[in-house]
């Protein structure tokens, strides 16, 4: 076993310690007001400290976002928390994620039963990630693609979720949503408002805000 392989198996461990620091990361989640027992379940079973850059391992418990490489993020727990939340999901959803990143939340959506589709942009991060969520044994769909198109062929969707702050509304996302269904997206350049969309009717489509948040931009295109 070379040194790579060896450093691969002992980080690919989740051991007790992990599981306790989960617990308390569950807790703190709580406090801060997450109430959907779902989503509190889910994040005390996914091991982030799998997600994130090796030099951070210590600190994947704790309610921080990180860099996970070509300039992007992981999101706060209590982030991911929220916005899943906010999907108000029973477990029998198709879901369409924008944003894949580290596939944190992409596995904190599929730990909770829902059928996922996700895209990310930079080519880095999908190969690594849809690797990553491979291995740990993740059935979902993974793409690479532009989120602002969404994903025609695989449409409709019961809920979509944009995990990167867009400067405005996707139409191409609206018109993937089944009737009834909703969009989650932080809206808005330098700083975002978290917001639910539902579609109501064909073209009539009901807005709520909940508040200020700051993700990394949404932008166009894929990077190869
Ligand atoms: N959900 C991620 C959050 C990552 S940060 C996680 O749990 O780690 C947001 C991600 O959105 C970045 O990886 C960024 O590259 C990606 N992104 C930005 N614009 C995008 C677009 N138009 N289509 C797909 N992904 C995009």
């Amino acid at each position: 076993m070379n040194f790579s392989s060896y450093f691969y198996s002992m980080t690919k461990h989740d051991n007790y310690r992990h599981k306790g620091l989960r617990n308390k990361l569950v807790q703190t989640l709580k406090q801060k007001g997450i109430t959907d027992i779902r989503v509190l379940d889910a994040i005390g079973r996914v091991p982030r400290h799998l997600f994130i850059e090796s030099g951070f391992v210590n600190f994947a418990y704790q309610d921080k976002a990180f860099p996970i490489g070509a300039g992007q993020t992981i999101s706060q727990p209590y982030t991911v928390a929220f916005q899943t939340q906010l999907l108000e999901l029973t477990g029998n959803e198709k879901v369409l994620e924008i944003g894949t990143g580290s596939g944190y939340q992409a596995a904190v959506l599929m730990e909770m039963g829902v059928e996922l589709f996700t895209i990310e942009r930079q080519s880095e991060l999908y190969s690594k990630t849809s690797k990553l969520l491979k291995e740990l044994g993740y059935k979902g769909r993974f793409f690479l693609g532009d989120g602002y198109k969404g994903l025609p062929a695989h449409v409709p969707f019961d809920k979509i979720l944009i995990t990167a702050g867009a400067p405005f509304i996707p139409k191409d996302l609206l018109l993937q949503l089944k009737k009834g269904g909703t969009l989650i997206i932080p809206l808005g350049e330098k700083e975002q408002v978290m917001t639910k969309i539902t579609r109501i009717n064909d073209n009539d489509f009901e807005q709520i805000e909940y508040g200020k948040c700051a993700f990394v931009p949404m932008l166009e295109g894929v990077v190869k």
